[in-house]
């Protein structure tokens, strides 16, 4: 009964705050080894929606499935343990911290966190620690950080910034990334970098969804593209259809 082309189903989700209807009713799907768009004004639900599928806000109907099981009442670890999981702007505190210890922070715990500290001096330990280090470095090294590893991360330009929210989301070696506007105060030459990197991610089989307002970006790397607006799914096709309908022009691309 399961289409096995979708990775992630969104099926009749709804989020509401207060009186507010932030998400009402959204179905979609994200294929498997696909770059899946997702666009829409301020305000249609686009963040929340990402939320959802992290597990960081909870809703109020539907349901959601990963890879054929029903996550709608997981965990954000169990989600990211199953390969789900989305990027986050660098915090403040993560910001005083150099672009290493960043993704070696990111990096997956031991099974049973509460041993963690009792297994510092093990030898275990220490082959989990040089593990997390090489790939960290193999990381860096690919996206051109690597020459800045000591650095603090909030010393990085805005597109580097984004280039180290990736990399933290792949030190758990997900098989779906959510991207929360990826290009945002990026400048066009690292959006192209940014692209590139992406794209190589997914010939290596990893997939996408991506919120993004640079339509440029939209264009070139994601199919389907959805639109949502007020909290539902109001087209979705190849980017070319999508702006074609007249609704979405009018609501969003043509403003
Ligand atoms: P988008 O990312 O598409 O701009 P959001 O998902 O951030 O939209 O927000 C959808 C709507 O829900 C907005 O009107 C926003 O003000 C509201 N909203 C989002 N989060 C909360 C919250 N925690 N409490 C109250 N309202 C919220
Ligand atoms: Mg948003």
């Amino acid at each position: 009964s399961l289409q096995t082309d979708d990775l992630l189903t969104v099926q009749d989700v709804h989020v509401g705050f207060g009186e507010f209807t932030a998400l009402d009713g959204a179905h979609l799907r994200i294929a498997r080894g696909g770059i899946t768009g997702m666009v829409g004004p301020n305000g249609a639900g686009k963040s929340t929606l990402f939320n959802v599928l992290g597990g960081q806000q909870a809703h109020q109907g539907g349901r959601v499935l990963f890879d054929g099981q029903d996550i709608t009442h997981w965990s954000v670890h169990r989600r990211a343990q199953a390969g789900l999981t989305r990027t986050f702007q660098i915090s403040r505190e993560m910001g005083a911290l150099t672009v290493l210890e960043n993704l070696l922070l990111a990096a997956p715990r031991q099974p049973g966190e509460k041993l963690w500290h009792a297994l510092l001096n093990t030898a275990a330990a220490r082959q989990h620690e040089a593990q997390a280090m090489a790939q960290a470095q193999a990381l860096l090294e690919r996206v051109g950080l690597w020459r800045l590893a000591h650095e603090r991360a909030d010393s990085l330009s805005g597109g580097q910034k984004k280039l180290l929210e990736l990399c933290r989301a792949l030190m758990l070696k997900p098989r779906l990334v959510l991207l929360d506007e990826p290009a945002a105060g990026v400048n066009p030459v690292l959006v192209g970098e940014i692209a590139d990197f992406i794209r190589s991610l997914q010939a290596e089989g990893m997939s996408f969804a991506i919120v993004e307002h640079n339509m440029d970006m939209i264009a070139a790397l994601c199919d389907p593209v959805y639109v949502l607006a007020q909290g539902k799914v109001l087209t979705q096709g190849s980017f070319a259809q999508v702006s074609a309908h007249a609704q979405v022009v009018e609501a969003y691309l043509g403003g």
